[in-house]
């Protein structure tokens, strides 16, 4: 199991100091590697992440000057730096930042999770202050809300009650759009207007573009986080570390005077056509991680589940669950999660304490280690929960 998958029941964990410390590190390591931002401002940004960092610290002697701090949050795993007692969770073992200095996978999720400063974050602060808005628009957030309370289940909530209120048709083709069309000209999302009302997109993020051009992932058509290498050359990859094991990831390079990638491993052949970030607009990171991500599992299941000979509605009766698969007389109602967030999932089955009654959760096979504390939160609702690859199973057995 990777180390991102774990991040929000890791987090629950944390003690009140453990939890700043960290929030501290995040920031701090966003500002180091993020391309953006005047020198001057990141500086005192990351001056004030230490001495947050070393309040958090107190007297457990995990403090550090300033020079050996940023030292540390370059080198050491998030355990070696947090302040009370360890954990033999993944996250402790987890690096904040890759060996060039670049964001680790585990930083871009965090971060997600960061408080407070967020607004002063560069390049990762744009998608957050993007999803913040979007909420706030849709009523959801009051203003000042810690981020650390946005959660997965009320990012959904709020965009897919909002996009309800076109009615189910519109509904049912906006989420499609949402999911298939991470990207968009400006000129097609025109042709969107449930989508154009709720401001789920936005210009392409600093941090997923080079010399003016960005590139799909394969998989999941998202832009691509663009790391430069020199000023002639950059490195683009999904930010999903399974898309990129998969082959998500490209040199881009200059030839005879054109911008051109080449794939540098994995599964992929061909690369992607490079395109202009100029008239187009992409969803945040927030709304590709709990949107896009689940959505594609989500459409990917209705194929598999036909192929297993069974009848499936997408999203039936909106928002209540995802998939509705019959076979033979037997039914199976499916709500589909691609993150492990036991607090979340439970905080939203409370809000509908009926609606999950007979309600099977289903996570992908790569969190499998989580059927067991998720089983133990939701079995007194009434709900069962499966991978995805034991859903088709049983899909394929009845
Ligand atoms: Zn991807």
């Amino acid at each position: 199991m990777l180390a991102t998958d774990a991040v929000p029941a890791e987090m629950e964990e944390l003690d009140p100091d453990q939890r700043t410390a960290l929030d501290a590190l995040v920031i701090a390591a966003i500002a180091w590697c993020s391309p953006e931002g005047q020198a001057r401002a990141r500086a005192r940004l990351l001056m004030e992440c230490h001495g947050r960092f070393e309040r958090a610290c107190g007297a457990s002697g995990k403090g550090a000057s300033f020079p050996d701090f940023l030292d540390r949050l370059a080198k050491a795993p998030v355990g070696e730096l947090l302040p009370g007692p360890t954990s033999r969770s993944k996250l402790w073992n987890a690096r904040l930042l890759e060996d060039d200095g670049s964001a680790a996978p585990i930083l871009t999720r965090l971060a997600m999770e960061a408080s407070e400063q967020d607004q002063q974050v560069p390049g990762t602060g744009a998608d957050l202050r993007h999803l913040h808005s979007v909420l706030r628009a849709l009523g959801k957030l009051p203003s000042g809300t810690r981020l650390s309370r946005i959660t997965a289940e009320a990012v959904q909530h709020a965009v897919f009650r909002a996009l309800q209120q076109a009615g189910f048709t519109a509904y049912t083709e906006g989420r499609h759009a949402l999911i298939t069309q991470p990207v968009l000209a400006r000129r097609a999302l025109a042709r969107h207007t449930q989508l154009v009302d709720l401001g789920v997109y936005t210009a392409i993020s600093p941090m997923r573009q080079f010399a003016g051009w960005w590139a799909p992932c394969p998989f999941c058509r998202w832009t691509m986080r663009a790391v430069p290498r020199g000023r002639h050359a950059a490195d683009l990859s999904c930010e999903d570390i399974r898309h990129t094991e998969r082959g998500a990831r490209f040199r881009m390079a200059l030839q005879e005077g054109q911008w051109r990638l080449t794939p540098a491993g994995g599964e992929i052949r061909e690369a992607p056509q490079l395109r202009p970030v100029e008239g187009q607009v992409a969803l945040s990171y927030g709304l590709w991680q709990w949107i896009v991500l689940p959505g594609l599992l989500e459409v990917e299941l209705k194929h598999r589940a036909e192929k297993a000979g069974a009848h499936v509605h997408l999203w039936p009766y909106g928002d209540s669950y995802d998939l509705h698969i019959t076979k033979n007389g037997v039914t199976w109602r499916v709500d589909v999660k691609t993150w492990a967030d036991p607090q979340g999932i439970a905080e939203r089955m409370r809000e509908d304490p009926e609606g999950c009654a007979g309600l099977i959760v289903v996570i992908p096979e790569h969190l499998g280690g989580y059927v067991g504390v998720l089983a133990r939160v939701l079995g007194p609702h009434g709900a069962r929960v499966l991978t995805d690859v034991s859903l088709i199973a049983e899909v394929s057995t009845a």
